[in-house]
């Protein structure tokens, strides 16, 4: 009897539990299908969607070498995939279990839409750990990470990856298929994607080149994971994301030989964590975990001043070189470095003093590793919103992080502007004197926005 394998972000063939399934059990239409419905404010974003038309791509012609095709369709999952799977006469659809709230609810949608007769068959494969596993002595989901990573990792290693399939069964007829290049999902005018399509190749083989030319980095991450100029991490967060790899295939790979790469695994284990919270606290995305952060003093966002300092800070036009070489790297290649990340993260939360929220927000419209669970907790981590540590008083200095981490490269690289000038004016060129012509000035003082954060975090501390 037919199978159905529904896919969403697990697009690849190797080590993909619902795939070998589907093969075992009979002949298998793979199906993906574009819904901006179910997710409603939480559809993909820009550059996601960029990445998504080509893993499709990339996943359609894997398939085809093993006898077999991509069918794609767009609209609300749910209703579809139960439209398909009727009319194939399926006996079940296989997928792999999604944690997103929207997803949470589709599943159970399908399952009704799928009556007696069509069993939904979840499985796990996208984390190291099913989320929701792993519990403390009382049965309680941890909080805080670092229990969590203690617990985790006393079960580890995870699984041996499984293979790809020799050969997956066709049936007969296949169902109709939208064409991938009438669904929009590269940008056209402009066409902003330029460095993109040279800076990755979506896909599972891309997936791999990126794990292959990591592996010998990988006991270097623990100094070189903070040092945006060199290329020490693995910069596999979109194929992770997308599900191009499994998460246990990377932990065999990189801890392979008996190597101590302990420290990256700890931020491997970062992912299966944010989906832990989002688990517990569905909303996430949108609402402070702490309450008492909702009477936080944001600056008025509907002020034109508030908006032109966040326009200036995602265009990566602040006068802090860190900033803006990361808010540029964002832009042009849909990723920062996680150093990065955190600074101008909380550059936005505490010099800006705006809402958490936007910044969030920005970046799940930018980033192609855009992601509702490590997105929201990090971005609740930066902001001491979430339900780990409060870390709001925490206020990093962009200037002596750049100069700590090393990042005069980073920064010349992504702020032509700033190309000529030498260590250790790159760092804060107005403070030495040396600040270009092209090169805006600070958009607020580091002392002055420190004190006003400090001021408005006074206000609800009591
Ligand atoms: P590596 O350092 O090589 O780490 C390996 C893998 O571990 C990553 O690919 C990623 O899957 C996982 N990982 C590492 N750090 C984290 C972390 N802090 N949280 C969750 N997973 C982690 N990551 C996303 O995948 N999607 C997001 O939307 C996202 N938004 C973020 C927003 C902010 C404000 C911050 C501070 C961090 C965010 N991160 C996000 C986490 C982290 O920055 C990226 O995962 C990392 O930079 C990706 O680069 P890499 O693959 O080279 O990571």
């Amino acid at each position: 009897k037919i199978q159905i394998l529904w896919l969403r972000r697990d697009l690849r063939l190797s080590d993909q539990p619902a795939l070998m399934a589907a093969v075992q059990a009979g002949p298998v239409i793979p199906v993906y299908v574009l819904d901006d419905e179910t997710p409603k404010h939480r559809k993909m974003g820009g550059a996601s969607r960029w990445w998504l038309h080509h893993s499709l791509k990339a996943l359609d012609a894997r398939l085809r070498e093993k006898g077999s095709r991509l069918i794609l369709r767009s609209g609300n999952a749910a209703n579809i995939v139960a439209d398909i799977a009727h009319k194939a006469g399926a006996s079940a659809v296989h997928c792999i279990r999604h944690y997103e709230p929207w997803w949470r609810n589709a599943e159970k949608e399908l399952t009704v839409l799928l009556g007696n007769d069509v069993e939904l068959v979840r499985h796990d494969g996208n984390y190291l750990k099913r989320p929701g596993s792993i519990t403390t002595g009382s049965g309680d989901p941890y909080k805080i990470y670092t229990p969590f990573w203690k617990a985790l990792s006393a079960q580890m290693p995870p699984h041996e990856p499984a293979p790809v399939p020799q050969k997956i069964p066709a049936p007969d007829e296949w169902p109709v298929s939208h064409n991938l290049d009438d669904w929009g999902l590269l940008p056209t005018k402009p066409n902003w994607a330029g460095v993109m399509e040279q800076e990755w190749t979506p896909g599972e083989v891309g997936a791999r080149g990126r794990v292959d030319a990591f592996v010998d980095k990988a006991t270097q991450y623990d100094e070189g994971r903070n040092l945006p100029s060199r290329e020490l991490v693995s910069r596999l967060s979109p194929h992770l994301h997308f599900g191009e790899v499994s998460p246990a295939y990377v932990w065999h790979r990189m801890t392979g030989r008996g190597r101590d790469v302990t420290t990256y695994l700890k931020e491997l284990v970062w992912r299966d964590y944010a989906q832990n919270v989002i688990l517990q606290y569905p909303e996430y995305g949108g609402k402070n975990a702490r309450d008492k952060f909702d009477d936080f003093p944001w600056r008025d966002f509907r002020s034109s001043e508030v908006r032109y300092d966040f326009d200036r800070w995602t265009k990566g036009q602040t006068g802090y070189p860190i900033v803006d070489a990361g808010m540029r790297e964002l832009w042009a290649t849909g990723w920062m470095h996680n150093r990065v990340r955190m600074i101008a993260a909380s550059f936005l939360i505490k010099h800006l003093l705006i809402d958490w929220r936007k910044g969030e927000e920005w970046f799940w419209d930018t980033l192609c590793d855009a992601d509702y669970a490590s997105n929201s907790v990090n971005w609740q981590w930066v902001s001491g919103t979430g339900i780990d540590s409060n870390m709001f008083v925490r206020i990093m200095a962009p200037l002596s992080q750049s100069e700590k981490f090393d990042a005069g490269d980073y920064i010349r690289k992504w702020v032509p502007e700033l190309a000529d000038l030498d260590d250790p004016y790159i760092h804060d060129p107005e403070e030495f004197g040396r600040k270009p012509n092209g090169y805006p000035a600070k958009i607020v003082g580091h002392k002055q926005g420190r004190e006003r954060a400090l001021a408005a975090y006074k206000e609800i501390k009591g």
